[in-house]
């Protein structure tokens, strides 16, 4: 296993009307693991070979449990990216976790506001230039002119940008107000030349084709392989070990209760249902899931 999501708590401040647990897509864990599980389950994950980790939620930096995480991984030799909406960050939060050396950062931003708040952390996370900074920026049914300007807020500040189209499953009370299958014309209008010139810039043309054809916009297929491949867990908080967010049919045990080499076991078994992607969707493009090169 190379890649490992640690999903350090399900818990946020923001309450996203896109968001898999506001929408019901994933359930909450049962439990969240304490510290000395938490540390415990990144040695196990050292054990099967995990090389990068991915801390994601929820909001990671709610927990204190985050910093001292990254701390260990990066002296167990792993790469590490923080996925956070960035909110939780004062000058000294920004610190710590410029001080842990991390390989990357990935902020949510969906609006201007959240995007300003950021501007005093940025310089501090970046860390010298050791830190590789990334915009996360959802485009819904409602935002479409706003995201034209946070990717220009992104490139200002030197940060990689990801689009993603917001994931509204069938029969959530927002479908018809946030899905992109929302938008009119005169939307995708302005989205078509943002996503064009994203691919061109990020190398990243067959996502942006398979996020057209989701939406009825293009003719692409479906990838061929997921990118969450057979290299890739997902950790949730209570411990359980999955191939894929989706994919809780493919549970692999939880990682306080087995040996780790049981779960990679699962896990390799679990690869070959995985990584050819018949599962394929709308909820995979909201991961980037769908492509090696994101
Ligand atoms: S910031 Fe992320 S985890 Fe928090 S509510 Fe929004 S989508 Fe969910
Ligand atoms: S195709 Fe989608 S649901 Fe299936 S394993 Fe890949 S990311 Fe998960």
């Amino acid at each position: 296993m190379d890649t490992a999501f640690m999903m350090v708590t399900h818990r946020c401040n923001r309450i996203c009307p896109f968001c898999f647990y506001t929408t019901g897509h994933l359930s909450y864990p049962a439990r969240e693991m304490g510290e000395g599980e938490l540390m415990k389950s990144l040695a196990s994950l050292d054990s099967i070979g995990v090389r990068r980790l991915i801390l994601t939620g929820g909001e990671p930096l709610l927990r204190g449990e985050t910093i001292p995480l990254l701390r260990r991984a990066g002296e167990l030799g792993m790469a590490r990216l923080l996925l956070t909406n960035g909110d939780p960050f004062d000058d000294h939060l920004a610190a710590q976790v410029a001080a842990c050396r991390i390989e990357g950062v990935t902020l949510s931003v969906n609006s201007l506001a959240e995007a300003r708040r950021l501007d005093r952390c940025i310089p501090l996370l970046r860390n010298g230039g050791a830190t590789w900074l990334t915009a996360t920026i959802v485009f819904t049914g409602r935002n479409a002119r706003e995201v034209d300007l946070l990717c220009e807020w992104a490139r200002a500040r030197a940060m990689g940008i990801i689009l993603q189209p917001a994931f509204i499953p069938g029969g959530a009370v927002c479908l018809s107000e946030f899905s992109p299958h929302s938008l009119d014309d005169a939307g995708w209008s302005v989205l078509i030349p943002l996503l064009d010139r994203w691919a061109h810039d990020a190398g990243t043309t067959r996502y942006a084709e398979y996020i057209m054809a989701l939406y009825g916009r293009g003719p692409g297929a479906r990838p061929s392989s997921c990118g969450m491949g057979s290299d890739t867990l997902v950790l949730d908080a209570d411990g359980m070990v999955y191939a894929c967010f989706h994919r809780r049919d493919l549970a692999a045990g939880n990682i306080l209760e087995e040996p780790p080499e049981a779960i990679a076991a699962k896990l390799r078994a679990a690869a070959s249902r995985v990584c050819t992607a018949p599962c394929y969707g709308e909820h995979c493009v909201s991961l980037f899931c769908g492509h090696q090169s994101i």
